[in-house]
């Protein structure tokens, strides 16, 4: 485990903050650390900057992304890792669809991939909209906010929808709600679309020791946390189950 510092704060919006660390890190986008908030827990989170600068960017829904939005400048973090699998870099014109935080291992992504780009940044509302300027400088760029308060009053899958109706992409990137992935996977079946996701579950250890991730005979750490369509269709439990942290099944 690193002990790092918080060398800069960037405030997104009342529940997303960036936080840069004083560490490099050699990752593939879509990878996560294990970052240990001291005497609260320990929590997956994507690394959104890679290469120059590492950096988190941390949606407030919980005891310990709570505590690490009051952490200041300096405050001291752990971190371990990078672990899983990430996105495979793949054709030469890419489709990313992202629901909220989701942009964050996308983000990477976006800057690395070399071929045409156009991302679909979906929110709930344009206050929740992330990296929109930075996107916008290097890629094909369509919002949509559920509410209509910026772009395509919808969702992220129905601008998505319209793009590969119009267009043909040779791969699609995914990170969202599971629910919308799910869409996105149904869609990118339909089209006969190869799609990349990257998934969310409960972990603990983070390097396939604790079973807290398991899904369907794969561990959402190790195995993932990125799974091509063709592992996805094979996961019942994808779009329906997840565990809750004492291990019990809910449905999503
Ligand atoms: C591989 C991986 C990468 C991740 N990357 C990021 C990232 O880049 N940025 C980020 O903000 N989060 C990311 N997460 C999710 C993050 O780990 C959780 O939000 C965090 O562990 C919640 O901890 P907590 O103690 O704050 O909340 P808890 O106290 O554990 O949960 C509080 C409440 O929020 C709910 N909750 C938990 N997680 C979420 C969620 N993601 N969305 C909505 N409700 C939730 C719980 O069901 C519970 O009701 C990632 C998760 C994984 C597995």
């Amino acid at each position: 485990m690193h002990i790092c510092r918080i060398k800069r704060i960037v405030e997104h919006s009342d529940i997303h903050k960036t936080f840069f660390l004083d560490i490099k890190m050699d990752a593939m986008p879509g990878q996560f650390v294990m970052v240990w908030i001291p005497g609260i827990d320990e929590v997956p989170m994507s690394l959104s900057h890679i290469g120059e600068e590492t950096a988190i960017t941390v949606e407030k829904v919980g005891e310990a992304t709570e505590a690490m939005h009051r952490m200041k400048e300096g405050d001291k973090l752990g971190v371990r890792g990078p672990y899983g699998r990430g996105f495979e870099i793949m054709g030469k014109k890419a489709l990313f669809v992202a629901g909220g935080t989701g942009i964050a291992p996308l983000l990477p992504l976006i800057k690395i991939y070399e071929g045409e780009k156009h991302v679909v940044l979906g929110a709930k509302t344009s206050k929740l909209l992330l990296f929109a300027d930075d996107i916008k400088k290097i890629a094909n760029l369509h919002i949509s906010t559920d509410d209509g308060s910026a772009g395509i009053e919808g969702f992220s899958t129905d601008v998505a929808r319209m793009l590969m109706e119009k267009q043909e992409f040779d791969v699609v990137y995914v990170c969202g709600p599971e629910i919308m992935m799910k869409k996105m996977l149904d869609l990118c079946i339909e089209k006969g679309i190869e799609m990349q996701a990257s998934l969310e579950r409960y972990m603990k250890c983070g390097v396939g020791i604790c079973d807290s991730c398991a899904i369907d005979g794969y561990h959402v750490c190790k195995d993932g946390p990125v799974f091509s369509s063709n592992v996805l269709i094979k996961i019942k439990d994808f779009g329906e189950w997840k565990r809750d942290e004492a291990g019990r099944k809910v449905r999503i």
